[in-house]
């Protein structure tokens, strides 16, 4: 038995974050629509849906009243508040999973990866980054945001990518097809590993 969760044969646990506009969700939809066993793990926020975005399925909308209360009641592995609103991972969600040898994926921003990081030494972490700063403002401009807004958000993503030293993996994407094969590599590799791969060797001589 591991004593240090997410070590061992227990599932890959895949921590990933990007700026907004360096094309994270497009990178993760391709990446879980190839891996059917590689599972999304759906974070608490208290931000409203976005058309489209489907409760259970996106996030778990919650009421700021009900993300407090389960804060106080130790629900979270990690929470942060972002852009006014909060935005957590339920530590039933990540225990659950990696307990029975599944692969998970969580997209959240650098300060939650820091705390799994922490408390998941053997999670993988992978950094999305834009391919130049020009590309970065074009894709954030054709969001078609007041300029206030946009400019708020380059600022918080220039933020962001200055923590991309801190990751395993760093993939600049300037094509979205080569960033998902990359990210496929990685976390193929990373499945390959001996020490996730030492029960089935043990169980191969049995
Ligand atoms: P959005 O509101 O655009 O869906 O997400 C805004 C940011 O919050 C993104 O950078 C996303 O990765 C991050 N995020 C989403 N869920 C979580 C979470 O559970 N924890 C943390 N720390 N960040 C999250």
């Amino acid at each position: 038995m591991n004593e240090r969760p997410g070590v061992g044969n227990q599932g890959v646990l895949l921590v990933l974050s990007a700026p907004s506009g360096a094309g994270k969700t497009s990178i993760s939809r391709e990446i879980l629509r190839m891996f059917p066993e590689l599972r999304f793990s759906v974070s608490c926020t208290t931000r409203p849906p976005r058309p489209g975005e489907v409760d259970g399925k996106d996030y778990y909308f919650i009421s700021p009243e009900e993300f407090r209360r389960r804060i106080a009641a130790g629900e979270f592995v990690e929470w942060v508040e972002n852009y006014g609103q909060f935005y957590g991972t339920a530590k039933k969600t990540l225990d659950a999973f990696l307990a029975k040898g599944g692969d998970l994926l969580l997209d959240i921003e650098p300060r939650g990866a820091k705390a799994i990081r922490e408390q998941y030494p053997d999670a993988v972490f992978i950094f999305i980054m834009p391919p130049s700063i020009a590309e970065l403002k074009s894709r954030l401009e054709k969001r078609g945001e007041s300029a206030a807004a946009m400019e708020c958000r380059l600022r918080t993503s220039l933020d962001e990518i200055r923590e991309a030293l801190c990751y395993d993996y760093i993939i600049f994407n300037e094509r979205l097809p080569e960033a998902v094969d990359r990210f496929r590599a990685i976390y193929l590799a990373e499945k390959s590993r001996r020490d996730r791969c030492a029960d089935r060797v043990a169980a191969f001589f049995r």
